[in-house]
């Protein structure tokens, strides 16, 4: 059996490594190393892949969320809703920005944002949420766009796990994931679904003027050469990175449904196990269709509801089987977000999450072979 790893980078290298090559070399002899053609047509590229009007690439994902809410021109005092359950990029930008964070508790089945808990956080200082497609699936975008038109907020969709993932609306309208919102981010950080080799992000937007001043935020505030309008950043996506987002974005539908593939495998061996929860696909077909692309397992995440995680995690890597436990900590619980106007009983979700959850080697180079081998590791210990 081959080695068995979190993400298999070098496997999914080796599959594109002439294109990849190919498309670097391509660059070096340009020397265009910063806004070459590469850069430009990667952005249409992903246009036309995600059905938005713009695309702005810049430097990482966490860039990306900053500049989304610096292009939305929030104010300090602002509050910016989102999970309790995430990366902590999504909440340094908004407390970075002066932007006031206001954490709230995920759902338990899908571990995206929950929506009652958003409306309960709604206050006149609110102007808008950030719902993160945590894992691969997209929130409850029916429910958010629904409250935002409300309460006239703007809808923020943090994208760095969920590139080309699809949600179905009520009224059967499929869209992808960063094409719903005001305006939304990416990473293309190595790991992600659509990794480059660096670090690489993107903003999304089909409205024509914010994309206008995005596209001034990310180069210094600069509308007009050396005239600069209003406190920008330098934030970039490099011509050799987007070569090879370029060889990578035509097979991007092909390694999802390699991943939603793997997934699949581990839950029908997980079925009907007592002690584990297998991650649930909400939208549309219910995952069941070939053609299903409604989730695109950024991560397989179960829940071990014996208390046996920790000592489940490692007993997996003493037998050569990496994992992760995405999140340890809520972020309402970490030091650099602590507010005293969060209550404990305001997130019985999170807290229970951090304690249960474990995620299992996830990428597109993943076989029967090992799958087979991680599942009976998982049963074989959490049932002993
Ligand atoms: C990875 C990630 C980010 C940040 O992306 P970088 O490119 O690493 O800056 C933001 N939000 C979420 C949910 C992420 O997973």
């Amino acid at each position: 059996m081959k080695k068995i790893q979190m993400v298999d980078l070098k496997g999914q290298y080796e599959g594109i490594k002439n294109q990849v090559n190919t498309s670097i070399s391509e660059v070096l002899d340009s020397t265009a190393f910063i806004n070459g053609p590469q850069v430009h047509a990667f952005q249409k590229e992903l246009e036309e892949y995600l059905g938005v009007k713009h695309v702005i690439p810049c430097a990482n994902g966490t860039d990306a969320l900053q500049i989304c809410m610096m292009g939305l021109r929030l104010e300090p005092g602002d509050e910016v809703i989102t999970a309790d359950f995430t990366f902590a990029a999504t909440v340094e930008v908004i407390a970075l920005l002066n932007l006031t964070p206001v954490l709230v508790d995920v759902e338990i089945d899908t571990f995206n944002i929950d929506i009652s808990a958003i409306e309960k956080a709604i206050t006149p200082k609110t102007k808008a949420i950030v719902p993160v497609h945590l894992f691969g699936q997209c929130a409850n975008m029916d429910a958010i766009m629904e409250l935002a038109e409300k309460h006239n907020l703007y809808v923020i969709e943090d994208n760095a796990q969920a590139i080309g993932a699809t949600h179905t609306f009520q009224n059967g309208k499929k869209q992808k994931a960063g094409a719903m919102g005001h305006v939304a981010s990416t990473s293309f950080f190595p790991s992600k679904n659509l990794g480059c080799y660096g670090d690489g992000g993107a903003i999304f937007t089909n409205d024509d003027d914010l994309a206008h001043t995005i596209r001034g935020i990310v180069n210094h505030g600069m509308y007009k050469r050396y005239h600069h309008d209003v406190v920008g950043v330098n934030s970039r996506l490099d011509s050799m990175q987007a070569a090879i987002l370029r060889a990578k974005l035509p097979n991007l539908d092909v390694y999802n449904e390699k991943r939603r593939e793997a997934a699949k495998k581990y839950s029908k061996f997980f079925e009907g196990e007592p002690n584990i929860v297998t991650p649930k696909m909400v939208s549309g077909c219910e995952g069941i269709c070939d053609s299903c692309d409604c989730h695109v397992f950024h991560q397989y995440t179960l829940r071990v509801l014996n208390e046996k995680r920790d000592k489940l995690a490692q007993h997996l890597n003493e037998n050569g089987v990496p994992c992760g436990v995405y999140y340890p900590i809520p972020l309402h619980k970490q030091k650099a977000y602590v507010d005293e106007r969060y209550k404990e009983e305001d997130f019985p979700v999170t807290n229970k999450l951090v304690e249960e959850v474990i995620s299992l080697p996830m990428h597109t180079e993943l076989d029967d072979e090992q799958i087979e081998f991680i599942t009976k590791l998982v049963i074989e210990f959490i049932n002993k």
